[in-house]
């Protein structure tokens, strides 16, 4: 098999690129490890940025998010000093999110590139990368049958996330690996239950971080954070409840809205960057060339950024043989990148307290209250927040 883009995975990433490729006449196809059905039901993401929407709205991408989405400009915080609001629509650079669900985009942008007559593989597994250095690279994969085949390129797209094939393939000693542990975790909930607030809900309870995302008006994300290493299933739905109402102080501010919870899983927040993200015929995009913590919820808002940025370098390469794009891709990504690293990092610290057995805990601690006294009394601080928020 042979195509001149071979794209591993198909979330945003992959998504957005193999759809501007093909546009532009470019010969790509995406294999991906997941089942159509898998990949359309995986519930991730939900806010998307200003800049994310802008993306998909110049390239025709945007209609369902246009027709379903909902715009969203409002964030409460809920500490030990009150609750205020931010009205971060109206602040900053005056921009807002979209909520959409991630898997109701994903379905969008796979049915766009079907449509168009765009070439996906399912149930294929990338197992490596071989030749990168050379302008053949080849990526042999595994079928879901077992059946082992090769695919050759001239270029490979690494958009199969953190633990993909991509990241493996690469010889050691070319990169740099920044990772930090923030050393928390989160346990992320998905209940079908309409919203409890109009905002999107941080509360910093001295129990731990609880977290409130509207997804549609009948399902709503919610975050505890646990300890490190406890079992999503340790968890009795009673005790979601009993414990997401005392940390977002429910008895204060207003009941929540329960519901079955559908989903759950625990998510160590950590983060990392690879550099650079082109190794010769190997190029990375999305969550394979960074991690974020989904703290900020920057993740899906970067792998679109990054995938038109890689499109636009391997169509004037491919096309009109300028090399220039692809020369500078990494630079480029990686300044948005290290933005989105720092502001993630500055909302994790923001939004725990520290563990009580820690030396510095109350230093740390009054740091903390201070950063958020300064945020909602602060103009110029509030200007600062929202343009990093909604912004990539
Ligand atoms: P992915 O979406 O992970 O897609 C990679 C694809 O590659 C997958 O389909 C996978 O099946 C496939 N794959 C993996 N390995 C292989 C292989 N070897 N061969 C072939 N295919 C392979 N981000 C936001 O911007 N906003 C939010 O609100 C937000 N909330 C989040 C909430 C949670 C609970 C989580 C976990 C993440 C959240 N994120 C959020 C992050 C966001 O979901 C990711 O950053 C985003 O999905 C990255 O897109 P991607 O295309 O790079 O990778």
């Amino acid at each position: 098999h042979a195509a001149d883009v071979v794209i591993l995975g198909a979330g945003p990433a992959g998504l957005v690129l193999g759809n501007l490729l093909l546009a532009a006449g470019v010969d790509c196809v995406i294999l991906e490890r997941a089942t159509r059905a898998q990949l359309t039901a995986r519930s991730r993401a939900g806010f998307l940025a200003a800049n994310t929407v802008r993306v998909l709205d110049r390239h025709g991408l945007a209609e369902g998010l246009r027709r379903h989405g909902k715009e969203h400009a409002v964030c409460e915080f809920r500490t030990e000093d009150g609750r205020f609001r931010l009205d971060y629509g109206g602040l900053g650079l005056g921009e807002r999110h979209t909520v959409y669900p991630q898997h109701l985009l994903v379905a969008d942008l796979l049915t766009h590139y079907q449509q168009a007559g765009g070439q996906i593989r399912f149930g294929t597994e990338a197992q490596a990368v071989a030749d990168i250095g050379t302008s053949r690279p080849r990526v042999t994969v595994r079928e879901s049958g077992g059946r082992e085949e090769t695919w050759q390129a001239r270029y490979v797209a690494g958009c199969d996330g953190r633990h993909g094939a991509a990241r493996r393939s690469l010889p050691p000693g070319s990169f740099r690996h920044h990772r930090h542990d923030h050393g928390i975790s989160w346990l992320g909930l998905l209940a079908e239950a309409p919203p409890s607030l109009d905002a999107v809900g941080y509360a910093v309870h001295p129990q731990g971080f609880a977290g409130h995302m509207a997804r549609t008006p009948s399902v709503t994300r919610y975050y505890l954070q646990t300890e490190r290493g406890s079992a999503a299933e340790a968890w009795s739905e009673e005790r979601i409840w009993a414990e997401l109402e005392l940390r977002m102080r429910a008895t204060e501010h207003g009941p929540l809205h329960r519901g079955p919870i559908v989903q759950r899983a625990v998510v160590d927040l950590e983060s990392d960057v690879l550099e650079p993200l082109r190794h010769g015929s190997l190029i990375l995009a999305g969550d394979a060339a960074s991690l974020l913590s989904p703290s900020a919820a920057k993740g899906a808002n970067l792998a679109v950024l990054e995938a038109e940025l890689l499109a636009e370098a391997l169509v004037a390469d491919l096309m009109h043989g300028d090399g220039g794009g692809l020369a500078t891709y990494s630079e480029r990504c990686l300044r948005y990148i290290w933005r989105a690293q720092e502001f993630s990092n500055w909302m994790v610290r923001l939004l725990h307290t520290t563990p009580g057995h820690d030396a510095g805990a109350p230093f740390q601690d009054a740091l903390r209250r201070s950063r958020l006294d300064s945020l909602r009394t602060s103009r110029s601080h509030q200007d600062w927040f929202a343009e990093h928020y909604v912004g990539v």
